[in-house]
């Protein structure tokens, strides 16, 4: 397509190859660039990124408040993606693409045709039609919730989808963090890890101390019943299936449990093995690269560990939302 981004404009869309290209004419040695002021300053940038990435709020107006020139905001674009890759936490890394992605659309959504087009263009889709074959469409749904996007609540018609007004911004939007959600996490060259230890660090504290934040300090005696029967079952030697320690993982880890506070669980098991608890459990919380939301309701009957269900379950589809409903009601209570 015949459209040229200026250096402002494509400060707006980082991942697009041109922007790439601006970033990469100035920053030819990461090492050096993390060495000098502007290195520094982008450095500063992204870590901002990954913290708004963090929050719920999101505020794209006061962009570049360090006034960094173009090829520098767009390195700190990179930059953010190599910290999260650093880390090697998965739910921190979605919430960096879904923040990318939604900072994309918010600017996408406010220019004129042209742009958005070329944009739209370039992650192969075209913002001038209302209707979409069905195989491209399928491919782009998959992980959107709201369930008007299942086909079977679609206007299909000759193997085409039609698309309502304003479905297309958001379809740009989720093609934007499918495509930022599989390219990472980046393979970062352990000595670059290491350089940037003390900004990881300040983001992992900063991710932990929000969890904690959602969720609160950590109660056990609010956890629901088939989290709880799951943990009865390690302190008595009983063999859970992968399913089971996946669930009674990935719910710890999201409630912010740290990866020693889960093994101390599994530690209750009369034959604890270490080494293999340690594996398993830094992989399902999020180093192995995939992503680890804890089961639903759903999910956990179908695996038989939907477990001494009491009158709380009635009124949620979610053992998270049980252990948010329960901690609410103790509040209260106190
Ligand atoms: S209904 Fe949900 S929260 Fe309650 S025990 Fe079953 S899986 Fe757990």
């Amino acid at each position: 397509m015949d459209v040229v981004l200026d250096h402002k404009e494509l400060i707006k869309y980082p991942f697009l190859k041109e922007s790439q290209q601006l970033a990469r004419r100035h920053v030819e040695s990461l090492e050096e660039f993390l060495g000098s002021n502007s290195g520094a300053a982008a450095l500063e940038r992204a870590k901002a990124r990954v913290i708004a990435a963090l929050s719920a709020k999101r505020e794209f107006q006061d962009e570049n408040t360090q006034n960094l020139r173009p090829e520098f905001e767009i390195a700190s674009y990179a930059l953010a993606r190599i910290l999260v890759s650093c880390i090697g936490d998965r739910s921190l890394i979605d919430r960096l693409a879904r923040y990318e992605a939604e900072r994309a659309s918010f600017f996408l959504e406010a220019e004129g045709p042209e742009i958005r087009q070329f944009v739209a263009w370039s992650i192969g889709i075209n913002t001038g039609t209302v209707v979409l074959p069905v195989t491209d469409y399928v491919e782009l749904v998959p992980h959107l919730r709201d369930l008007r996007w299942r086909l079977i609540n679609r206007d299909v018609r000759q193997g085409t989808v039609h698309l309502e007004p304003g479905e297309i911004d958001e379809l740009i939007r989720e093609r934007i963090r499918v495509i930022l959600i599989d390219q990472l996490p980046l393979r970062v060259p352990p000595g670059i890890c290491e350089r940037l230890e003390p900004v990881t660090k300040e983001i992992a504290a900063s991710y932990q101390q929000q969890i904690l934040e959602q969720f609160g300090e950590v109660k056990e005696e609010a956890f629901p019943p088939c989290i709880s029967s799951l943990i009865q079952a390690i302190t008595t030697g009983g063999n859970l299936t992968h399913m089971g320690r996946f669930a009674i993982t990935s719910f710890l880890h999201t409630i912010g449990v740290n990866i020693t506070g889960i093994a101390e669980i599994f530690a209750r098991a009369p034959d604890f093995d270490l080494e293999k608890t340690m594996y398993q459990v830094e992989h399902i919380s999020g180093r192995g690269g995939t992503e680890y939301t804890p089961p639903s309701c759903a999910t956990m009957r179908t695996f038989g560990l939907c477990a001494n269900r009491d009158k709380d379950c009635e009124r949620v589809n979610h053992p998270l939302s049980y252990y948010r409903l329960r901690k609410n009601i103790k509040k209260r209570r106190s």
